[in-house]
C-alpha cells in the first residue's frame, strides 16, 4: 500500500470516528430523550394510581361500614378514576373483575365485612405494587426520591386506612378480639415503617408539610388513641365509633392533601431536572459537534495539503529524473517536513549539478595546461563548421609546435618542459580575444580557431603570437620558438581538410627552417610574411 494510500485511508478512518463519535452521542441523546420522557409519563401514571387508590380506600372504608346509601356515588368516583388510570400504560390484568366481584358482594351483603375488607385491600395491593414497578425508571435518576417519597406517604395512608377500618370493627364489637388487636398492632408497625422511610426520602419542603400535619390535633388524638390500646390492650372509654371515623378521616385527608402537594413537588422537580438534563445535553452536543467540525476541517486540511505537497515533489523529481536536468529545483512552500525534504532534496541537486559540471569540466579540459583539450576543440569546431556552412563568413586556423622541444626534455628534464608547455599556453591564452578558441592539440602541438577571421587577419595573430614566444624568456632554458601553419575556411570545405591544411603549412614552416609562420590556402602554400593569404 503506498504512502498516499495509507495517508487517504487513515483519514478516512479518522473521519469516520468522528462521525461514529456524533452518531453515538445522538443516539445517547434519543436514550435519555426517550427516558425523560417515559419519567413524564411515569409522573402522570403516579398521579393516575394515587387518585385510584384514594378512591378504593373510600369505597373500601363506606363497603366494610355498611354506609350503602353513599355507595353508589363513590362507585361513579372510583370508575372515573379507573378510567383515568387505564388510559396510562399500567397494566391491571383483572382487577375490574375483582372490583365488580366484591362490588356485588358487598351489595348483596354475601359476604362478611372482613372477606369485603380483605379484598378491597388486595386490589389497593395490587394498585400499589403497580406503582412500585412504575416508580423505578431504571436509566434515570430524575425526582427518584421524590416519587420513592411519594410511593412511602400513598401506602403510610393506605396502612392508616386499614387502621382506620380495624379499630372501626373493633369500637363495633363488645369485647376486642386478640386477632384484631394484633392486626391493629402490625399495621401500625407497618405504617411507622412507611413513615420512617417516607422521612428519609422527602425533600425539606415535603417534610415540612409532613411534619406540620403531624402536628395537626386531629393526628394527635387519633395516635394518642392508638397508643392508649397497645398500652393497656383496651379501647379507650372516650372514643366512640363516630368520634373515631371523624378523626381518622381527617388524617386520612390530611395525607391526601400532602399526596397532592408530593404530586406537585415531582412535577416541579422533574420539570427542573429535566430542563438541566436537556441543556447540558444540547450543551455536550454542541461542543461535540464542534470538537468534530475542527478535527474534520483539520484532518481535511492537513490530508490535502500534505498529498499536494507530495505530488508536487514526486512530480519535480520525477521530470528532474526523466529530463536529466539537474539545473531545475523542487519548488519549496511552507515551513513543514515536506518542504524540508524538498529543500535537502535541492540540496543534492545542487551537489550534483556541481558534480557534473566538474566532471565536463575535466572532460574538455587539458589538465596539465588548463586550456581546452582536442576533445572539447573538436566538438566547438563542428558547431562552427556547421554555422559556416550556413551563413558562410570566414573562419581560420592556426595550428603551431614547438620547435627541438625534445632537446628541451633531453637537457632539463620533463618537468622543466611540463612548465614550458604551461608558459605558452599561458602567453597565448593572454594574446587572443574571448571568441578565439584555444587547445592543446597533443603533446607540444597546440591549435587556435579564430572565428570570423580570414586567412590574412589569421596570418598577422600568428605571427604576433610567434614573436611573442620568440622574445619571451622561459625560465631556466631561456628563449625558444614556434612554427606556426594557418589557413582559412572554404565554403565547400570539411573539418578534416580544414585541419589537415593547417598541418600541412606547419610542416612546410618547419620544413622551411622553423620559427615561422605559413599559409595554405586552395592547395598553395606561402612561407612569405607577405604572402597569398
Ligand atoms: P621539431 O622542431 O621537429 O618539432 O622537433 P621536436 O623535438 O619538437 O619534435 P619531436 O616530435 O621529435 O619531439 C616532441 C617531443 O615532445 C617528444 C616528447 O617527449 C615531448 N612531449 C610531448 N608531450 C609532452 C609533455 O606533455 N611534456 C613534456 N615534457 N614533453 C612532451
Ligand atoms: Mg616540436
Ligand atoms: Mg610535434
Amino acid at each position: 500500500m503506498s504512502l498516499r494510500q495509507k495517508i487517504l485511508l487513515l483519514s478516512f478512518m479518522a473521519i469516520t470516528g468522528m462521525f461514529l463519535t456524533i452518531w453515538l452521542q445522538y443516539g445517547n441523546f434519543i436514550i435519555q430523550t426517550r427516558a425523560v420522557e417515559r419519567v413524564s409519563a411515569n409522573v402522570q401514571t403516579v398521579s393516575a394510581l394515587s387518585g385510584a387508590v384514594h378512591e378504593l380506600q373510600k369505597e373500601r372504608g363506606q363497603a366494610v361500614t355498611g354506609q350503602y346509601q353513599n355507595l353508589d356515588r363513590q362507585f361513579r368516583h372510583t370508575d372515573a378514576a379507573l378510567d383515568t388510570l387505564e388510559k396510562t400504560p399500567v397494566p391491571l390484568p383483572g382487577f375490574r373483575e375483582r372490583l365488580d366481584a366484591v362490588r356485588h358482594s358487598t351489595l348483596q351483603q354475601s359476604a362478611g365485612f372482613a372477606d369485603i375488607r380483605l379484598e378491597y385491600t388486595q386490589l389497593l395491593r395490587q394498585l400499589l405494587d403497580a406503582m412500585d414497578t412504575l416508580t423505578h425508571e431504571p436509566r434515570l435518576t430524575i425526582a427518584a426520591s421524590d416519587i420513592d417519597a411519594h410511593r412511602h406517604l400513598i401506602e403510610a395512608k393506605e396502612y392508616l386506612g386499614q387502621i382506620r377500618a380495624t379499630l372501626g370493627q373493633i369500637l363495633e364489637s363488645e369485647q376486642p378480639e386478640p386477632v384484631a388487636l394484633r392486626t391493629l398492632f402490625s399495621l401500625k408497625g407497618l405504617y411507622d415503617e412507611q413513615v420512617r422511610r417516607l422521612r428519609g426520602k422527602a425533600s425539606a419542603e415535603l417534610s415540612h408539610a409532613f411534619e406540620d400535619k403531624c402536628r395537626d390535633q386531629a393526628n394527635e388524638r387519633m395516635f394518642q388513641a392508638l397508643e392508649h390500646i397497645m398500652a393497656h390492650g383496651v379501647v379507650p372509654t372516650s372514643l366512640t365509633t363516630m368520634g373515631w371515623w371523624t378523626t381518622s378521616s381527617m388524617v386520612i385527608n390530611n395525607m391526601k392533601s400532602l399526596e397532592e402537594l408530593s404530586l406537585e413537588i415531582i412535577r416541579q422537580h422533574t420539570h427542573e431536572e429535566l430542563s438541566q438534563l436537556q441543556s447540558s445535553m444540547h450543551v455536550g452536543m454542541a461542543v461535540v459537534s464542534v470538537a468534530a467540525l475542527a478535527v474534520l476541517f483539520l484532518t481535511i486540511s492537513a490530508t490535502t495539503s500534505l498529498l499536494r505537497a507530495l505530488s508536487a515533489v514526486l512530480s519535480s523529481i520525477d521530470r528532474i529524473v526523466r529530463n536529466q536536468d539537474f539545473s531545475s529545483r523542487i519548488p519549496t512552500r511552507g515551513p513543514n517536513e515536506i518542504t524540508h525534504i524538498a529543500t535537502t532534496f535541492n540540496t543534492l541537486l545542487s551537489l550534483a549539478e556541481a558534480l557534473i559540471q566538474e566532471k565536463e569540466t575535466l572532460a574538455i579540459t587539458d589538465p596539465l595546461t588548463g586550456i581546452s583539450n582536442r576533445l572539447q576543440f573538436t566538438r566547438v569546431l563542428d558547431d562552427e563548421a556547421a554555422r559556416k556552412r550556413r551563413n558562410s563568413t570566414p573562419m581560420a586556423l592556426i595550428m603551431f609546435d614547438i620547435d627541438h622541444f625534445k632537446r628541451v626534455n633531453d637537457t632539463w628534464g620533463h618537468n622543466t618542459g611540463d612548465a614550458v608547455l604551461k608558459e605558452i599556453a599561458r602567453i597565448v591564452s593572454a594574446g587572443i580575444r574571448a571568441s578565439d578558441v584555444f587547445a592543446r592539440w597533443g603533446g607540444e602541438e597546440f591549435v587556435l580557431l579564430l572565428r570570423d577571421n580570414d586567412c590574412k587577419a589569421a596570418r598577422i595573430v600568428a605571427e604576433k603570437l610567434r614573436q611573442q614566444i620568440e622574445w619571451h624568456p622561459f625560465p631556466i632554458i631561456g628563449n625558444l620558438t614556434c612554427s606556426f601553419g594557418v589557413t582559412a575556411w572554404q565554403p565547400d570545405d570539411d573539418e578534416a581538410g580544414f585541419l589537415a591544411r593547417a598541418d600541412k603549412a606547419l610542416y612546410a614552416s618547419k620544413a622551411a627552417g622553423r620559427n615561422q609562420v605559413s599559409c595554405e590556402k586552395h592547395g598553395r602554400l606561402d612561407c612569405s610574411s607577405d604572402g597569398l593569404c
